[in-house]
């Protein structure tokens, strides 16, 4: 099973996606062009520049994207602009806006398995779970936001107008949609976090300018594609490939975008916070996380070693509320690390398009750099690794599954965000102090709590300073439930009704009644 850990030199040719296999819808798609969405049209980067796209299970090119900047985030928020004020979208009933979100769910469905290769090719990640996780959650989210337009209701006040006397009122308060979108993603879910972004967005009227990772650009591109196939007029969404310090930073400090939602890392999204003050955009920003697993004394100790494996190995560590510090009761330690380090051995490495695969390579050489320099700094400052702590020599960015012992609150490895399959273990005694261990981080979006007593988990999920609480699970995402940061985690939430309100403005209207 582990063949590929232990000695990665003798399988490395199987560690790398065959693209002879793929769908001929796929082959067509990576032999074409790639260019921008710009008011309904594709178009070259005025530029003229493209960008490789890199197979991370490779190296090896397998397609090329045009490269906007500047200048064509320009031209994408003014047809954006024009989209929103005039023409179609302006006046469409709600009950039509949702008819075209259903149908753009009806052709993600359509094309799903094929969405799912991409995102395996581009990304790095498994096929299987791209396609049950990813494009699955992807349409729900499409599907849960179609529902939203003909239900965005305002309120009718009781105002008592008692600031002139004799005068009588009547006043609303309405919704309206905030107006044009831009939204910068990362590149862990690529079409999952594109459509965070706009299946809201568009639910509540406004228009969209994305810029997908440039690590990532594909199924930014196919979702381009089929949204303009499910109708919406031209202009409505627009797509933007580029690098972040061009196009996504234009389009951060740019006038003309009412609003930026961006997911990515906290360094980031400090630079988006402060571009966006020049006009006051509205701002949502779903940062990095540190989320704690916390195996409590009376725990099913069993299923807290599969739930803490899968909370750190799921989409190879590369997930912002992945469970990266394992806290556990002292006298469970030994077990549930021996149970991780465990999983993490028996894990077979291989590319995306492997089924049967379960840990693929990280989306780039960059990262895997990173993350290589972590458990290099790690292993320096004395911590210990019962398994994993290298990158393999493989031309694909494999790095190990790595379970780190021995550490303390003082290493880099159990403070900073990783994204990778790393995690650090550590024990506790005290059930009194280990909130305060869980809250011992800048971040705050994700914590689970393993134990057999729903009392205990209802006090420490009080205590503890994250967007998300787990119980007896980890990463369990669902349209209708807000996901997101507190503390350096982020501004506002993902998902559910809160998402659809954070794309929309308040408008309170006061008419003066008197007769
Ligand atoms: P990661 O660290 O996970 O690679 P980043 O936060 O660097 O993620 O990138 C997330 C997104 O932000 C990407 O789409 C990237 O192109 C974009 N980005 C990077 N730098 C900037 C910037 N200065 N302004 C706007 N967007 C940026």
């Amino acid at each position: 099973m582990n063949t590929a850990v232990q000695n990665p030199s003798a399988s490395a040719s199987s560690l790398a996606n065959d693209l002879s296999q793929i769908s001929s819808a796929n082959k067509a798609f990576l032999a074409r062009k790639h260019q921008l969405l710009v008011d309904g049209a594709w178009v070259a980067a005025a530029s003229g520049k493209t960008f490789e796209v890199r197979d991370p299970s490779s190296d090896a090119v397998v397609t090329h994207c045009a490269e906007g900047d500047a200048v064509d985030a320009d031209r994408a928020v003014a047809a954006a602009r024009r989209a929103f004020e005039q023409g179609e979208w302006a006046t469409m009933k709600p009950v039509d806006r949702e008819r075209l979100l259903h149908r753009l769910a009806d052709l993600l469905e359509q094309h799903a398995d094929e969405l799912a290769e991409l995102e395996a090719i581009d990304n790095g990640k498994s096929v299987v779970m791209a396609r049950y996780v990813d494009i699955k959650h992807a349409i729900d989210v499409w599907r849960y936001m179609a529902g939203w337009p003909t239900k965005l209701e305002g309120k009718t006040l009781p105002i008592s107008g008692n600031l002139v006397p004799g005068q009588e009122y009547a006043a609303f308060s309405t919704r309206e949609p905030i107006g044009v979108v831009a939204a910068i993603i990362a590149w862990n879910f690529p079409l999952l976090l594109a459509t965070w972004k706009s299946a809201p967005a568009l639910a509540a009227g406004c228009t969209v300018v994305l810029k997908p990772a440039e690590e990532t650009p594909l199924t930014a591109i196919r979702l381009g594609e089929l949204i303009t196939e499910a109708g919406f007029p031209k202009g409505v969404f627009n797509v933007v490939t580029g690098a972040g310090p061009s196009a996504g930073a234009a389009l951060a400090a740019h006038p003309g975008v009412d609003k930026v939602t961006f997911t990515g890392s906290t360094e980031v999204g400090r630079l988006i916070v402060k571009a966006s003050a020049g006009n006051m955009k509205k701002v949502t920003v779903e940062l990095g996380g540190k989320s704690p697993v916390i195996v409590l004394d009376d725990a099913d100790v069993e299923a807290a070693i599969a739930g803490a494996a899968g909370a750190i190995f799921f989409n190879q560590g590369q997930v912002c509320c992945a469970g990266s510090r394992l806290l556990v009761a002292q006298r469970h330690f030994d077990q549930v690390v021996e149970g991780v380090a465990g999983a993490a051995k028996s894990m077979k490495m291989g590319p995306g398009l492997d089924t049967t695969a379960q840990m693929g390579p990280l989306v780039s050489s960059i990262q895997r750099e990173r993350v290589s320099r972590y458990l290099q700094e790690g292993l320096a400052d004395g911590a210990r690794a019962p398994v994993g702590g290298k990158a393999l020599k493989t031309a694909g960015y494999y790095v190990e599954p790595t379970v780190f012992t021995h550490v303390n609150d003082k290493m880099s490895i159990v403070r900073e965000e990783i994204f990778g399959p790393v995690v650090v273990a550590q024990p506790f005694d005290d059930i009194a102090d280990i909130a305060r261990l869980a809250n011992d981080s800048i971040y705050g979006l994700g914590a689970s709590i393993w134990t057999r007593d729903v009392g205990k988990a209802f006090r420490l999920a009080s205590k503890i300073r994250a967007g998300s609480v787990w119980v007896n699970c980890h990463t369990v995402l669902d349209p209708s439930m807000p996901f997101g940061g507190y503390k350096q985690s982020g501004w506002g939430r993902e998902l559910g009704g809160e998402a659809v309100y954070s794309y929309l403005e308040s408008k309170s209207l006061c008419i003066n009644i008197t007769g």
